[in-house]
C-alpha cells in the first residue's frame, strides 16, 4: 500500500498566527476565548490546558476574565467595539485574508453595491462578514439566489474557505438570473483554500482511497472531503489517528492524505504513522485465501 500526502494540506499560516497570539495572550494573565480559535477539539483541549477560558461572541458577559480572544475567524466591528466597551481588553486573531474579505464587503457596499456573501449562514466567519451590514444576503445554493431582492448592482464576495468552482458558478448563475443588473465579484476565497483543493484534486488523479484529517465542524476540511468525492475517491475524514480502519485498505492501494486548515501538524504526523502500521499488518494475498479456506 502506498501512502501520499498531498503537497498543501494542514495548517494555515492564519491558523498558525491566531495560536500564536492565544499562547501569549494566555501567558499575560487569564484570558477567554469568545468562540472556537478554529473548529478542531484537538485545538481546543490543547488551549484548556494552558487554562483559556470558554465565552461566546454574541454573548456580552459571558467572560469572567478582563481579557478576551476573538477567533481567526473574526467578528464584525459591531461586536468587537461591544467587548471593548464592556472593559475588556481584546487580543483580535482575525486571520488577515478574513479581514481582507470584510474590507472588500464594506467597499463594496460605500460603492453602492447589494452586499451578497456566498457561503454558510451559520459559519462564524459569515455572521461576522455580515454583521455590519443588515441587508447583506448569504447564500449557498443556486436555490437561495431567488430569495434575493432585486437590485441594480449585486456585490459578492465569499466566505473564504469556499470551493472557488462552487462561487464562480454562484457568480454566474447571479449573473444569468439579473441580467441587466451589474454583478461584481471579489475573489475572497483564502490562498490556503485554493492550494489545498488543487493539491487534492492531483492527489486524486493517483489515489483510490483519500484520508481527510480534520476537525467534523471544520468547513474548509468537510470541503475536501466532499472534493475527494467528486473527484471519484473513497474520502474518509477523521479528526484522530485511532478512528483509521484497517478495513477500509487493502495491499497494493494507493492512499492519499491531506488535511484542513485548523490540523495540527502532529496530528497528520500520527495519522500517516498509523497507515504506514496499518499497511504492514495488512495480511498476505496468500494467509488471507487460506483463512477464507480457498
Ligand atoms: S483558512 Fe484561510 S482565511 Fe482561514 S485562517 Fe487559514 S488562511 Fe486565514
Amino acid at each position: 500500500m502506498n501512502i501520499t500526502l498531498a503537497k498543501h494540506h494542514g495548517m494555515c499560516f492564519g491558523v498558525r498566527q491566531a495560536l500564536r497570539s492565544t499562547h501569549d495572550a494566555a501567558k499575560r494573565g487569564p484570558v477567554t476565548l469568545l468562540g472556537q480559535l478554529v473548529h478542531n477539539p484537538l485545538v481546543d483541549a490543547h488551549l484548556r490546558t494552558l487554562g483559556v477560558q470558554q465565552g461566546e461572541l454574541d454573548r456580552l458577559g459571558s467572560a469572567s476574565t478582563q481579557g478576551v480572544i476573538i477567533s481567526a475567524h473574526g467578528a464584525s466591528d459591531r461586536d468587537r467595539s461591544a467587548w471593548k466597551q464592556t472593559g475588556h481588553q481584546v487580543t483580535d486573531t482575525t486571520c488577515p485574508l478574513v479581514r481582507k474579505a470584510h474590507d472588500a464587503l464594506a467597499t463594496l457596499v460605500e460603492g453602492g453595491y447589494f452586499p451578497v456573501v456566498i457561503g454558510q449562514s451559520t459559519h462564524v466567519e459569515v455572521r461576522g462578514l455580515v454583521g455590519d451590514f443588515p441587508q447583506a444576503r448569504v447564500v449557498l445554493e443556486e436555490g437561495d439566489l431567488d430569495q434575493l431582492p432585486h437590485h441594480r448592482r449585486y456585490g459578492v464576495i465569499s466566505q473564504t474557505t469556499q470551493p472557488l468552482l462552487r462561487v464562480l458558478r454562484l457568480v454566474e448563475a447571479l449573473k444569468q438570473q439579473h441580467p441587466q443588473s451589474e454583478v461584481r465579484f471579489v475573489d475572497t476565497v483564502c490562498h490556503p483554500t485554493k492550494q489545498r483543493q488543487s493539491a487534492l484534486e492531483d492527489l486524486c488523479r493517483r489515489c483510490t482511497v483519500i484520508i481527510v484529517v480534520g476537525g467534523r465542524n471544520s468547513n474548509n476540511t468537510r470541503q475536501l472531503t466532499e472534493a475527494a468525492r467528486q473527484f471519484g475517491c473513497t474520502a474518509h475524514q477523521i479528526e484522530h489517528p485511532s478512528e483509521l480502519n484497517a478495513t477500509w485498505f487493502s495491499r497494493g492501494l494507493e492512499v492519499g492524505v491531506t488535511a484542513g486548515t485548523s490540523t495540527l501538524d502532529e496530528t497528520v504526523r500520527d495519522v500517516v504513522e498509523h497507515l504506514k502500521m496499518i499497511a504492514a499488518n495488512l495480511p498476505q494475498p496468500g494467509i488471507l485465501s487460506s483463512m477464507l479456506g480457498r
